[in-house]
């Protein structure tokens, strides 16, 4: 989509400190962190939202968890724990419409979130 900052970053056309990228996804650092590691990861295609998501596109859905239980490994926090967000629409705080999941660690999380 060719007004969607992430579909910029994907492309290469907007620069990311990526993290993280297979063939469905790529992982780079939020620009604004909330943790000591805060990432996103995203589909390589464009998919505004959780809402968004056909049946048939259940295997993208289950590469982005499956890249952030690889960047977990990868950043050594598996065993400390980490939070996953994926924020849809307006109540749930989502800004930028192309799905990405925040890959959030490196100190205690607290529930419930604001
Ligand atoms: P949302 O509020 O939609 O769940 O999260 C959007 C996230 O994207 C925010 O945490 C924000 O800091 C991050 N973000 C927005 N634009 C950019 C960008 O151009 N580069 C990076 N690295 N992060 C961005
Ligand atoms: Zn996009």
């Amino acid at each position: 989509m060719s007004d969607c900052i992430f579909c910029k970053i994907v492309a290469g056309d907007l620069p990311c400190d990526r993290v993280y990228e297979d063939e469905h996804v790529i992982a780079f650092n939020d620009m604004h962190p909330q943790a000591p590691h805060h990432i996103l990861v995203i589909p390589k295609t464009h998919v505004a939202g959780v809402n968004d998501f056909s049946d048939e596109q259940q295997l993208l859905l289950g590469a982005i968890v499956l890249a952030a239980k690889k960047i977990a490994a990868q950043l050594s926090v598996a065993e400390d724990g980490y939070r996953l967000v994926m924020n849809c629409n307006g109540h749930g705080g989502q800004t930028v419409f192309h799905t990405h999941m925040h890959f959030l660690a490196g100190r205690q999380m607290l529930w419930p979130p604001g």
